[in-house]
């Protein structure tokens, strides 16, 4: 079986230092929000070029908090894409926000500037941009549009780590961004692990707080905080596999080009990005067709492993009740449509081969996907 992400691999790859980076750790006598995470929060900065980072729990929590620092709760609306990760929308609903949901652009999967203007009310307080499947949201129209009507513009960079839009990179593009260190991102700790990043100092102190009970000297307690910290145990980690996310990155591009040129198929449709290749970090690689369910046994039965992103729209989830009756007819059809096959910095050369020539010989008899 080809399988769609060998995580083993990929951390197999850097054990020697991993397991240095946790003896530093046990033998430091010190476990929570010290010399590990400060590095680490000044390595990714560094990385993203923004002048501050912030270590928190996970990805979802790194949007909620930047939602609370803002003060956006209760009677705000926050714009979402329609067809994103149920976290980001999850983070607005957890502070008490409404989320509106905005259409993709079929070509990008990304959040389309041109419907954003429509659903801006007097309650909207922010758009929360997803850079999808690792391509960057197309920023500018975004950035303009929220600076016309005085609104934050927040990244949920979770599969977008190093992704480049107009030389600048994610978690750079708006007022502050929210990323994710689960395992399987681009950038993966080896547990739960998320930051923020942003250039506005106010904004960054407050979650530094927020993050640890609310407090910056201990016991005094200036805001209603949480604990939402990030381990010293997984900075270590992260400060490794930083160092090796631009190859990681790299590796990805070569097979998602290698896709891009050889997949052949009527039947399959490739994600529209040539030009952007190296701007794009392919934490997904996303084919559509118009008989999913066949594609996916097709490939099975080939041995290659596939997973979905995602079979149920937001506004679909059960979670999401009040939303059941709205039609996002875009998002519903990537949702329908849309299958990832096995990317990733450790996938050999015969299995790209063998996942193309496999893809090129599936076959439906009704039409093509349009
Ligand atoms: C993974 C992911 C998140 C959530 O990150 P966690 O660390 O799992 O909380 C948020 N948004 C998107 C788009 C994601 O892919």
């Amino acid at each position: 079986m080809i399988p769609f992400l060998d995580l083993k691999r990929v951390n197999d790859q850097y054990a020697k230092e991993l397991k240095e980076a946790s003896d530093r750790v046990i033998s430091s006598g010190w476990y929570i929000l010290g010399k590990e995470v400060q590095a680490f929060e000044e390595e990714f900065s560094a990385y993203c070029g923004t002048k501050y980072c912030i270590g928190v729990s996970n990805g979802l929590d790194a949007l909620k908090l930047i939602l609370k620092a803002y003060d956006i709760g209760l009677g705000d609306e926050v714009i979402v894409p329609s067809n994103t990760y149920i976290a980001s929308i999850l983070a607005i609903s957890e502070v008490g926000a409404k989320p509106i949901l905005v259409e993709p652009d079929l070509d990008t999967y990304n959040l389309n500037p041109n419907l954003i203007k429509a659903s801006i009310t007097d309650s909207t307080k922010a758009i929360l941009v997803v850079h999808l499947y690792g391509r960057a949201a197309d920023m500018d129209p975004i950035n303009q549009i929220a600076k016309d009507y005085n609104l934050k513009v927040i990244e949920d960079g979770a599969q977008a780590h190093g992704a480049v839009y107009k030389s600048r990179k994610t978690g750079n593009l708006g007022d502050a961004a929210g990323f994710s260190f689960y395992p399987g991102k681009n950038l993966g700790a080896l547990g739960d692990a998320g930051a923020v990043t942003t250039n506005d100092k106010d904004l960054a102190d407050k979650i530094r707080a927020l993050r640890n009970y609310g407090s910056h000297i201990k016991y005094e307690n200036i805001y209603q905080g949480y604990n939402n910290r990030l381990d010293e145990l997984q900075a270590a980690f992260l400060r490794v596999k930083l160092a090796y996310l631009d190859a990681e990155n790299n590796a990805r591009r070569d097979i998602a080009s290698r896709y891009l040129n050889e997949i052949n198929n009527k039947h399959i449709l490739l994600p529209n990005t040539p030009a952007e290749l190296n701007e794009n970090v392919w934490h997904l690689f996303t084919i559509r067709t118009i008989d999913r369910e066949k594609l996916q046994k097709y490939l099975a039965e080939n041995d290659i492993q596939t997973i979905i992103h995602y079979p149920i729209a937001p506004h679909k989830q059960q979670a999401y009740v009040d939303l059941n009756i709205l039609s996002f007819p875009i998002a519903e059809k990537i949702h329908q449509e849309i299958i990832s096959i096995p990317i990733s910095s450790v996938q050999n050369t015969r299995d790209t081969d063998a996942i193309i020539s496999i893809i090129n010989n599936f076959n439906i008899e009704n039409g093509v996907v349009k």
